[in-house]
């Protein structure tokens, strides 16, 4: 049997590699002239292959069509994951949040266990090659690239989302779906930056952990996460932020963010009102005759101080021992709800996933075969799933590639 897999990303490779190990001649192909280069910049360079969570747990974090997922993630789990590499020598270890890296800390080694050992199962992998047709038939598919058509039996489609284009994922197949009579669910931004009004330059590269992030806009419900976020130049981004931008769809319009929408940081999660308020007092009286300015760096980082500052509506050289009653709890309330207003969520190009693709009704769950063109499967990104950070939509990828593989390898008995 003869299968073709179009794109050696994550899901690519994985499946690649399952069906050449049962037998099937595979043709790996990748526009790239290398594998896995999305995969390279995952976890900001360290990628975070899954969390080591229940099937359940993945599921409630994947935000499109997590039902359509309960099979292929519960077939092959997290714990399979980490399994998987292991045996591909490569050691993993958990961090926070049950989120999963390799010891080595380098992404790469992952998109290089994958390479191995499709090259060790005996793929062929066709790189500098953009296929640009997938034709489907009762007997075969034919897959077009360079000028050139091939026959298959089968036509794995792999080719991820529509986001960070220069890693080569730039929508391919979903014109390929299209072709073949398939809806989109048109693709769309997802764990997204958001960009806020106000000039936070100075802030740029400044790392907030365990704070809490809320978004409110009027009339809609309070989205808040507890973790880790980033500031950038015209914005913020970090895991919270990321997810939050998911969460966050009724607050915008064609990613513009309603009138009124408001973008808070607790930066003080772990402290009450009351114990916030001690703490102050407990901070000015021991530095009474100081300017604020100089008190606050035993609160926040130093950048922020004119921020917070400037939120309780304090000069910076106003000293400890002058600060009112009412000062203080503006100081409190400015450090439990640093306020920003969110002005859009980032471009499509800007996300780490791309939510929308494939229309699930049309692929069948157990196996991801078009239920139109039955010799052809969708897996990966490219489907109409997207989770939220934490090792989720990697988890998506060699989950939907397993299970995809081994249909085919069942269905054609190899
Ligand atoms: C900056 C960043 C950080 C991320 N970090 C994480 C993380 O830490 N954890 C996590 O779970 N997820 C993370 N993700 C998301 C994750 O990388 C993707 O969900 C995952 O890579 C999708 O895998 P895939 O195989 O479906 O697609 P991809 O990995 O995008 O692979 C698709 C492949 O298909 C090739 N291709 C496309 N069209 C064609 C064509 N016409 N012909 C031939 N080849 C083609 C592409 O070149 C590419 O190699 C991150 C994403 C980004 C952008």
């Amino acid at each position: 049997m003869r299968a073709a897999v179009i794109g050696a990303g994550a899901a690519g490779l994985t499946a690649a590699a399952e069906l050449a190990g049962a037998g099937a001649h595979v043709d790996l192909y990748e526009r790239n002239d290398r594998a896995g280069k999305k995969l390279c910049i995952t976890g900001k360079g360290r990628c975070n292959l899954t969390n080591n969570c229940t099937p359940a747990q993945v599921l409630e974090n994947v935000v499109s069509n997590p039902k359509f997922l309960y099979s292929a993630i519960n077939s092959f789990t997290p714990q399979d994951t980490m399994a998987y590499f292991r045996a591909l020598g490569v050691p993993l270890k958990e961090e926070r949040g049950r989120r999963v890296f390799p010891v080595s800390d380098r992404a790469a080694d992952i998109a290089q266990a994958l390479l191995a050992h499709a090259r060790a199962k005996g793929v062929n992998i066709i790189y500098s090659t953009r296929v640009t047709g997938v034709n489907a038939g009762a007997d075969g598919c034919e897959v077009i690239a360079g000028g050139v058509c091939e026959k298959y039996d089968v036509a794995v489609i792999a080719t991820g989302g529509a986001s960070y284009k220069a890693t080569g994922s730039s929508g391919d197949g979903y014109a390929f779906a299209r072709a073949l009579g398939n809806n989109i669910i048109t693709p769309r931004a997802a764990l997204v930056p958001i960009y806020l009004r106000e000039d936070v330059s100075s802030l740029a590269g400044l790392s907030l952990r365990n704070v809490t992030v809320s978004l409110r806009a009027p009339g809609k419900k309070t989205q808040s996460l507890f973790g880790e976020m980033l500031f950038m130049h015209k914005g913020v981004s970090g895991p919270v932020i990321l997810s939050l931008s998911d969460l966050c769809r009724d607050m915008t319009n064609g990613g513009g963010f309603v009138q009124g929408s408001v973008l808070e940081i607790d930066l003080k999660p772990a402290l009450d009102r009351e114990k916030l308020d001690k703490r102050l007092i407990r901070e000015l009286l021991a530095g009474h005759t100081k300017q604020m300015k100089n008190i606050m760096p035993a609160l926040v980082p130093g950048s922020l101080i004119p921020f917070v500052l400037a939120g309780a509506g304090i000069a910076q050289n106003m000293r400890a021992c002058d600060i009112t009653a009412a000062q203080r709890s503006a100081l409190a309330g400015a450090l439990k709800g640093l306020a920003f207003t969110p002005v859009k969520t980032g471009s499509i190009e800007e996300g780490i996933v791309t939510a929308g693709g494939v229309d699930v009704k049309e692929i069948d769950p157990r196996d991801f075969s078009d239920k139109k063109a039955g010799r052809v499967y969708f897996i990966g990104e490219v489907l109409d799933v997207d989770a939220l950070t934490g090792g989720y939509n990697l988890q998506i990828a060699f989950s939907t590639a397993m299970a995809c593989a081994r249909g085919i390898i069942k269905k054609y008995s190899l």
